[in-house]
């Protein structure tokens, strides 16, 4: 006999997510002084910006006690001011950052049965974005420089029949941007499957958005965020923009009020002043082009990054400096392939704090192997 409340089932996760580990950025690593691992702007927004932010804040709090507009309509409105070519609120659908939003189009595309088509190295998301909605992912694998050609492209496309196919461009966690012809062979793959083009770092990148393709291919998505360029990763807004019935597909599986009106207020603030948001996009880009001249002068090498951040490789032994950087309290990423960390630019006072560990631990030397068999005094 059971008793009611005393006996349980012990339910185990869905068996196809067995396995599966939560996110972690390490942004909650403890007493992080350098923060180098979430490709976020090292500069909060300027203090006058933040103003006009508060006074839009007051008046969205002074109204709290009403849910915000379940179509989010200003939002909408101001991103595809923001976005241009011709780019109407019609086809722009904003959530709490743009995962949560590819989350959606994967609820709406993907599910089981359904196969999604990535080229690592890429985002790690779009793989467990997949796993989560039960989409089958192939991995369609980039060649060893991590390039995509068109040709590759071509074959693997044909090869899987994807019903989404996702693809960060400029990539990450390399930096390197997509070549215009295979960025063309995808594009022109929207015509049977779904296409993402992840331009989360697109205002750093020399490259063009695709957005302007999406009125001849109406399976094409771009993803965008306010998360990197715009400094805003804490307000959490994220938004693809894409054909209008794209967009009424994805809304039906977002939850109702899907963005706060405090985030709303925010963003709509911070997208009327995009170009005083955006102006320390050129410092950053000298940055990372100096601190790749002092990488590669260190017998490192690196990928050619269109974005705010560097991949690079050559250390004896990459772990090692991983952690001899966790220990001078900052953190990088090592979600690259194997012997690859990537290090995001930060201000000028973090960029020289990387290198110092760097030069206090000499990674290409051959004596520079895992932090357990060395002496402290290499720390
Ligand atoms: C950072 C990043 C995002 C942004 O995620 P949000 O949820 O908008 O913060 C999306 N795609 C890629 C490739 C990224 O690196």
């Amino acid at each position: 006999m059971t008793t009611i409340g005393t006996s349980r089932r012990q339910i185990s996760i869905r068996d196809d997510l067995a396995g599966l580990a939560p996110y972690t950025a390490a942004s909650a690593l403890d007493g992080v002084v350098h923060r180098l691992n979430n490709n976020e702007s090292p500069y909060p927004p300027p203090t006058d910006v933040v103003s006009s932010m508060l006074a839009e804040l007051k008046q969205a709090l002074e109204n709290s006690h009403r849910y915000p507009d379940t179509t989010v309509t200003g939002l909408r409105e101001s991103l595809a001011r923001y976005v241009g070519h011709g780019i109407q609120p019609a086809e722009v659908w904003a959530g709490n950052g743009s995962n949560e939003v590819l989350l959606q189009l994967l609820l709406a595309y993907g599910g089981p049965g359904r196969r999604v088509l990535g080229f690592t190295p890429d985002f790690g998301m779009h793989r467990q974005l997949a796993a989560i909605t039960g989409t089958e992912w192939h991995d369609g694998m980039r060649a060893d420089d991590f390039t995509l050609t068109p040709q590759h492209a071509r074959s693997v496309i044909a090869d899987v029949r994807p019903d989404i196919i996702m693809v960060s461009n400029p990539n990450n966690p390399t930096g390197m941007p997509l070549p215009p012809d295979t960025i063309e062979q995808l594009v022109g793959a929207a015509r049977d499957s779904i296409v993402v083009i992840d331009e989360a770092y697109h205002e750093f990148a020399r490259t063009r958005s695709v957005v302007p393709r999406i009125h001849e291919h109406p399976n094409l998505v771009v993803a965008r965020t306010l998360s990197k360029a715009f400094a805003l990763a804490g307000v959490r807004i994220g938004y693809i923009v894409a054909a209008e019935a794209r967009i009424h597909d994805v809304r039906m599986m977002s939850l109702p009020y899907p963005v706060s009106s405090l985030a709303a207020a925010t963003a709509k603030v911070a997208l009327t002043h995009a170009p005083r948001l955006l102006e320390r996009i050129p410092a950053i880009l000298d940055e990372r082009d100096w601190l790749r001249v002092e990488l590669e002068s260190r017998g490192l090498r690196t990928a050619d990054s269109d974005a705010n951040f560097l991949l690079f490789t050559g250390m004896t032994c990459s772990e090692s400096l991983f952690e001899d950087l966790a220990a001078a309290k900052i953190a990088i990423r090592n979600v690259g392939p194997a012997g690859w960390l990537r290090v995001s630019i930060g201000t000028p006072a973090d960029n020289r704090a990387f290198l110092a560990v760097l030069d206090r631990a000499n990674p290409t030397s051959a004596s520079f192997t895992d932090p357990e068999e060395r002496d402290d005094d290499h720390r």
